[in-house]
């Protein structure tokens, strides 16, 4: 028998209504302790779905008036008996009440255990229950809809498709290759490497999708980089539309990295602007340097300046071959006094060049549009199916490769029991990505990051 939990499962923090939530078989029993209804009725013969109002007592001692909101097993969030005590939102009434479903026979609920609970009772799967903390923690319009769309299964939809997809050819290939007396059609390799081929490109673009999505709802390590006084935190302050680095003519000014969160077009940047990357005998300064290359080499997105009335110099090449090959726009400043630099010079560096004045509001659009562009969000449809995190991520990428092995087999003439065996191997990840066969040990890590009382 599963313990009944309890938590306070609104905010910490004083507010008009404040919830305890109790999940587990002695869920009403417990509540029944505390609270008395107006009406006499008990909770255990309460019909589910029903409010009550009354009083939460402590030794016949009032602690609050509330509203009891009774749940049975299995119509609730957890599948279990649930009951919503709703009292008023003192952080004090609130851990009172949660002291005496405590010493009433109830255990403190662990982060996420609810949620948790729904799951193991078949409520919901593993991608709908992440996306649960993803609406409590969204941003934004865009963050909050996807999430919504994954709790409403369109991420599940989307990899059962493909999943049943390679369940129905590993279940042909198996009956073919075990009972070789039955009369089993072979499944023609032109036809598996169809099938197959369908279920790479479903995986592929959700794979791909990832970055552009991460960059909507989460946000993406960005990095300002470029030689001191080209304009760095002038671009910094464009971004975030407020003076927060300090802008000064005197090269080296920035000496820390500085770190803001800005939402630019329809993206979440999380950027930090770091000193000057350049040579220095500057003790501190030259600490600076060396972290900046740090962030450039970890970031997702870099923005190179430069600036573009003047020639680019040693420095400013020794930036370029740094950021070859990353994925990042150069951006020629100070456009507004000429521009000597032509784009053609940074193009084998760097494909996506803008030229701009950072110091005019106008560049902000020229910029959004740019990171839109090569983060791919320019046409990003938060509706559709989408990943939404590394494991998810990393499930997609582990089933694409087994998927991969098999096309290369198929290709190969490689005997039939071996491709099966490299389909089966991409089926499991999905079933980790959905929930269906995933580690217990997955799981506690899952929702050991929920917050408690959800
Ligand atoms: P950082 O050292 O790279 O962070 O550079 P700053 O942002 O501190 O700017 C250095 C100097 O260049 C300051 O005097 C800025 O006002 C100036 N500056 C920055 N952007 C522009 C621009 O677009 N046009 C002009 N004319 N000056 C700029």
């Amino acid at each position: 028998m599963n313990s009944t939990i309890s938590a306070i499962s609104t905010p910490n923090a004083a507010g008009g209504i404040g919830i305890v939530r109790l999940s587990g078989e002695n869920a009403c029993e417990i509540a029944d302790k505390i609270f008395f209804s107006s009406s006499k009725k008990t909770l255990k013969n309460a019909n589910g779905y029903t409010a009550h109002f009354g009083k939460i007592l402590d030794n016949h001692q009032t602690i609050d008036q509330a509203i009891a909101v009774v749940y049975k097993s299995p119509k609730s969030y957890t599948g279990e008996d649930v009951v919503e005590l709703q009292c008023h939102g003192g952080l004090f009434v609130l851990q009172q009440v949660l002291r005496l479903t405590l010493e009433n026979g109830a255990r403190l609920a662990e982060a996420g255990e609810f949620t948790k609970r729904a799951f193991l009772n078949g409520k919901m799967d593993l991608t709908s229950a992440e996306s649960v903390m993803k609406i409590i923690g969204a941003k934004g319009k865009e963050a909050a809809n996807a999430a919504i769309q994954t709790l409403e299964g369109s991420l599940t939809n989307e990899i059962n498709e493909i999943k049943s997809s390679l369940v129905n050819s590993s279940a042909t290939l198996s009956a073919w290759i075990d009972y070789p007396d039955e009369e089993i059609e072979e499944l023609q390799s032109d036809v598996l490497i169809n099938i197959l081929k369908t279920s790479k490109k479903k995986l592929e673009n959700l794979i791909n999708k990832f970055d552009a999505g991460q960059a909507i709802t989460e946000g993406i390590n960005t990095v300002i980089v470029g030689k001191p006084n080209v304009g760095k935190s002038t671009l910094m302050n464009l971004l975030l539309q407020k003076n927060r680095s300090i802008v000064t003519d005197i090269a080296g000014t920035t000496r820390d990295i500085v770190e803001e969160t800005a939402r630019v077009g329809n993206v979440i940047l999380h950027i930090s602007d770091t000193a000057g990357i350049h040579e220095s005998n500057d003790y501190v300064e030259s600490i600076g340097i060396e972290y900046a290359k740090n962030k450039l080499s970890t970031a997702t997105l870099f923005l190179a300046v430069f600036d573009g009335s003047k020639k680019l110099d040693e420095e400013d090449y020794k930036i370029l071959e740094l950021c070859k090959n990353k994925c990042g726009i150069a951006i020629l400043n100070k456009a507004d006094i000429g521009k000597i630099i032509s784009e053609n010079e940074i193009y084998s560096y760097i494909k996506n060049v803008i030229s701009l004045s950072a110091k005019e509001n106008d560049s902000l659009k020229t910029i959004s549009n740019a990171i839109e562009n090569v983060l791919g969000t320019n046409n990003f449809d938060s509706t559709a199916a989408m990943l939404s995190n590394e494991r998810q991520l990393n499930c997609c990428k582990t089933a694409l490769s087994c998927i991969n092995e098999a096309i290369d087999g198929l290709e190969i003439g490689i005997t039939l029991d071996a491709i099966n065996v490299s389909i089966d191997a991409a089926i499991s990840p999905l079933l980790e990505l959905t929930g269906e066969r995933v580690s217990e040990a997955v799981v506690n890590e899952i929702f050991s990051k929920f917050c408690v009382g959800k």
